[in-house]
């Protein structure tokens, strides 16, 4: 084809397109408008009564929920104590701490941080990226050497604490990598909140799986794995095996599941159940979605029971038992 003729044809094309638009199928024609003047937090897991803690005082004093989701990750990455987030954290099989974290707001304005190291508090890095560069990710000693830049310093104490270095001690003498169902070598923090003006945030932080391969980040920090937003349909975070998300686009998938009109829970459900068809080597493993829409509906799904999630509203603060597929134990 000659390029006169190329770019003519291009431009009938070009032409077509604007004169008989292509329907989408996706998008229903009506989104119900958000709910107001009624803010919500849902956490993942027991440590979410805490974190929601810290949330509600930005809540329920008519603050922003991108504020209030940052605001309450950082009580779970402050506790030395919580053995899956922040620098009480399990190490990698090399005995070095290394977190993950995003955050991610009702306009899809993201942030995110991997594989960090020394620093206490990856959610709020994860924010000043957002808001300071014009970059969505930092990794590694670059995301270090970028925060330390940027008026975030090293911690004092001892990383990993003493009883995880105790424990890290007795795990290498068989040095066995297990990716159980069990809580003890994973337990990330998600966070979902709404607030009083119809606004939508996320947050997510992890130590990430216990005794991992050097190197190896989850789906905490990936935008669109572990958190998802989107500002007219509503949030989905993730915790348990992180491979497994990042294969679906998990979170993501659930945020696209109620854009078509699905529940939360049942958003969550037909992931959970995608998982499991697409990836029988999820089995012996956990994974947990919980997500809640612009109405303040919510809702979660596991593959094994055991999940739960906190939530706090005007009238509730309370922990609920997700449904899930299977049992274990
Ligand atoms: N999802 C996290 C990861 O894979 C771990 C967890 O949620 O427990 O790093």
């Amino acid at each position: 084809m000659s390029r006169r003729r190329f770019i003519k044809n291009l431009g009938l094309a070009g032409a077509g397109l604007a004169i008989n638009p292509l329907k989408s199928k996706t998008q229903p024609p009506n989104l119900t408008p958000p709910v107001k003047n009624n803010p919500l937090v849902i956490s993942t897991w027991i440590h979410g009564m805490e974190a929601n803690a810290g949330a509600w005082e930005i809540l329920s004093n008519g603050g922003n929920a991108l504020d209030a989701v940052q605001k309450g990750v950082a009580v779970t990455e402050n506790d030395l104590n919580n053995r899956s987030v922040g620098l009480g954290g399990r190490p990698d099989r090399d005995g070095h701490v290394t977190l993950d974290a995003c955050i991610m707001d009702h306009d899809s304005r993201c942030g995110a941080v991997a594989f960090l190291e020394e620093i206490i508090h990856p959610i709020d890095v994860a924010r000043a990226i957002m808001d300071k560069t014009p970059h969505v990710m930092l990794v590694g000693k670059g995301a270090q050497q970028w925060a330390l830049e940027n008026g975030f310093t090293k911690a004092s104490f001892q990383v990993p604490v003493p009883p995880v270095q105790k424990d890290y001690e007795e795990w290498r003498i068989k040095s066995e990598y297990k990716t159980g169902v069990n809580v003890e070598n994973h337990d990330t923090i998600g966070m979902l909140a709404l607030d009083a003006n119809g606004r939508m945030a996320g947050a997510c932080t992890t130590s990430g799986m216990a005794y991992k391969i050097r190197g190896r980040v989850g789906d905490s920090p990936i935008i669109g794995a572990g958190l998802f937003i989107d500002g007219d349909v509503g949030g989905a975070t993730a915790t348990g095996v992180g491979e497994a998300m990042i294969r679906t686009a998990g979170s993501s998938a659930v945020v696209e599941s109620m854009r078509r009109g699905a529940s939360p829970e049942e958003a969550c459900y037909d992931i959970v159940q995608r998982i499991l068809k697409k990836h029988p080597g999820v089995d012996g493993m956990q994974v947990g979605f919980l997500a809640m829409n612009m109405q303040g509906e919510t809702g979660g799904y596991s593959v094994y029971n055991g999940f739960n999630y906190a939530l706090r509203n005007k009238g509730q603060n309370e922990m609920i038992d997700a449904k899930y597929m299977r049992t274990w134990e």
